[in-house]
């Protein structure tokens, strides 16, 4: 946090820049850097890297975490459409604001359309855990942070504190 490109609005991709090896290159960087770090997610910007692309270790309609060999989705230029009016405030952290948690509203269910790393479409709808990450992530291809989503700090927490006061299951 405090790196201008985390503040900036990244930059739509032509399908055929994906094409270029050095963009799959990216695409496989951010995957493991998203997976030496523990994180669910990471986009583009988080490594310096202002292109409307995240990359997330979720199945979109499903609750349930990807096992570990599973290939993680990649997303880029996502569109998200909230499906409904339910909001839902649960805990989200951010490997670019490290050590903090904070409780943040998200759309419960959500439709998003993207490309994935090899130009096709992605259509799907998502709620609960899985749309909450696409919405942090697609969140910071427009240089907003979850921070800027909480109602109110009351609930900020470092992750001693998270995991002592507030920790009931999930982490
Ligand atoms: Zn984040």
């Amino acid at each position: 946090m405090g790196h201008p490109v985390l503040r900036t609005r990244a930059r739509e991709l032509e399908r055929a820049e994906l094409k270029q090896p050095s963009m799959q290159k990216l695409i496989d960087d951010m995957i493991d850097t998203m997976h030496e770090y523990h994180g669910v997610g990471l986009a583009a910007p988080q490594i310096h890297e202002g292109v409307r692309i995240f990359v997330a270790a979720i199945a979109p309609q499903d609750e349930e975490p990807l096992a570990p060999g599973d290939e993680p989705m990649v997303f880029i230029n996502p569109v998200i459409t909230p499906l409904g009016i339910d909001l839902v405030d649960d805990w989200e952290g951010c490997l670019s604001i490290p050590d903090l948690r904070g409780r943040v509203p998200r759309a419960r269910e959500i439709q998003v359309t993207a490309m994935d790393r090899h130009g096709g479409k992605i259509d799907v709808t998502s709620h609960d855990f899985p749309a909450r990450v696409i919405q942090h992530e697609t969140d910071h291809l427009d240089g907003v942070l979850f921070l800027d989503r909480m109602r109110t700090f009351e609930t900020l927490s470092f992750l001693e504190e998270y995991a002592r006061y507030w920790s009931k299951d999930r982490d």
